[in-house]
C-alpha cells in the first residue's frame, strides 16, 4: 500500500517479494554505510547579486558518490534517508561540511555566504539550533555567512513548532529563505507569519518568464509582493540571457541558474569564483582612475 512504501520498517517486507523493495532496501543499507563512510559531497552553485553584479554567495546542493554507481543526485535518495530517519545524520553531515568550506573560502579572500537546504523534519528537531551554533563556532564562521533555505512544507506540518525553530535560528542572525517559493500550498497568511528574509522564486515560472505573459506577471508581481514584505527574491533556474535581461529590469536581487554556473565542486568553483573576483576588482579600479 501507499502508506506502508513511506514507512522505513516496512522496506524489509517490501524486499523479500519484489524487486523495487529490494533495490530500495540495498540503497538504504549502502546509505547508512556511506553516511559513516563519509561518502556524501557538496557542490556549490553561485547566486549573483543583480544590485552589485558580483557573486554574493553559493547554495550546497548534497551529491552521494556511491563506490559504484558514482554521482548521485538527491532525488535519488533523500527522499529515502527522509523516511528512514536519516536525514538528521545527513543534514548534520551537509552542515559541517558547507560551513567548513565557507571558513576556506574566507581564508582565501572570498567572502561568500552559503545557503544550505533544511528538510522539513529538521525544524522539528529540537537539537538542530544548538547543533548550528556549534558548527559555526567550531569553524570560526559568523552567522550572517549561512543561509538556510526551507520550503513552504514545513507548514503542512506542526506549524508552530517549525517556526518556533526558524525564529530560534534568525535571532541567532542566520538568513532563512523560502525555497521553491510558488510551488507550495501556503496562503499568505502563512508567508505573512513567518520569519523568513528571502523568496526564492521557483524556476517553474522563473524559466520562461522571457517569452511567456502569465510567467513574466507572476514573477514581476512576485518581486513587488517580496519588497513590500520587506524580503530579498532570488530567482531560480535562470537559463539564458533573455531571462537574466527581464529580471534585471524588473528588479530581482539576486538570480542563480545554469546561465551563470551549474553546481560544480569546490575545487573546481574556487577559481572561477577567484577570477571573478579578480576581474570585479580590475573593473572597479579602472572605474574609479
Ligand atoms: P533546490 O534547493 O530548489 O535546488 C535547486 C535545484 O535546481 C538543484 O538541483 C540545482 O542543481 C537545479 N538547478 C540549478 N540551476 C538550474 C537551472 O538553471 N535549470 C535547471 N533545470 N535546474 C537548475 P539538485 O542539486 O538536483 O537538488 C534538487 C533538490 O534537492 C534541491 O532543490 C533541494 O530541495 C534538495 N537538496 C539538495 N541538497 C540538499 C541538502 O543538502 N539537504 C536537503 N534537505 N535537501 C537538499
Ligand atoms: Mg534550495
Ligand atoms: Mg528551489
Ligand atoms: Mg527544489
Amino acid at each position: 500500500t501507499a502508506k506502508s512504501e513511506h514507512s522505513g520498517l516496512s522496506l524489509a517486507n517490501a524486499g523479500a517479494d519484489d524487486d523495487i523493495g529490494r533495490r530500495r532496501l540495498t540503497t538504504l543499507e549502502e546509505l547508512r554505510t556511506g553516511l559513516d563512510n563519509g561518502e556524501l559531497v557538496l557542490h556549490y552553485q553561485p547566486q549573483l547579486d543583480l544590485g552589485c553584479g558580483t557573486v554574493a554567495g553559493v547554495e550546497a546542493l548534497v551529491r552521494w558518490n556511491h563506490p559504484t554507481r558514482g554521482l548521485v543526485y538527491p532525488d535519488g535518495f533523500l527522499a529515502l534517508a527522509e523516511h528512514a530517519g536519516l536525514i538528521g545524520r545527513l543534514t548534520m553531515q551537509v552542515l559541517d561540511m558547507a560551513v567548513e568550506q565557507c571558513r576556506a573560502w574566507r581564508d582565501a579572500g572570498l567572502d561568500l555566504t552559503v545557503a544550505v537546504n533544511l528538510s522539513t523534519s529538521n525544524l522539528h528537531d529540537p537539537t538542530l539550533p544548538a547543533y548550528i551554533a556549534a558548527t559555526l563556532t567550531r569553524h570560526g564562521v559568523p552567522p550572517a555567512a549561512l543561509h538556510l533555505e526551507v520550503t513552504e512544507e514545513i507548514l503542512m506540518r506542526d506549524a508552530a513548532r517549525a517556526t518556533e525553530t526558524l525564529a530560534q535560528l534568525r535571532a541567532m542572525g542566520i538568513r532563512l529563505a523560502v525555497d521553491d517559493y510558488g510551488t507550495g500550498y501556503s496562503s499568505l497568511a502563512y508567508l505573512h507569519a513567518l520569519p523568513v528574509d528571502d523568496l526564492k522564486l521557483d524556476r517553474a515560472f522563473v524559466g520562461h518568464c522571457d517569452t511567456d505573459p502569465r510567467s513574466a506577471a507572476i514573477v514581476k508581481s512576485t518581486v513587488e509582493l517580496a519588497h513590500n514584505l520587506g524580503m530579498r527574491l532570488i530567482a531560480e533556474g535562470v537559463e539564458n540571457e533573455a531571462v537574466l535581461d527581464r529580471l534585471r529590469r524588473w528588479d530581482c536581487d539576486l538570480v542563480q541558474g545554469y546561465h551563470l554556473s551549474r553546481p560544480q565542486a569546490p575545487e573546481r568553483l574556487t577559481p572561477w569564483l577567484l577570477e571573478r573576483q579578480e576581474s570585479a576588482t580590475t573593473a572597479d579600479i579602472a572605474g574609479r582612475a
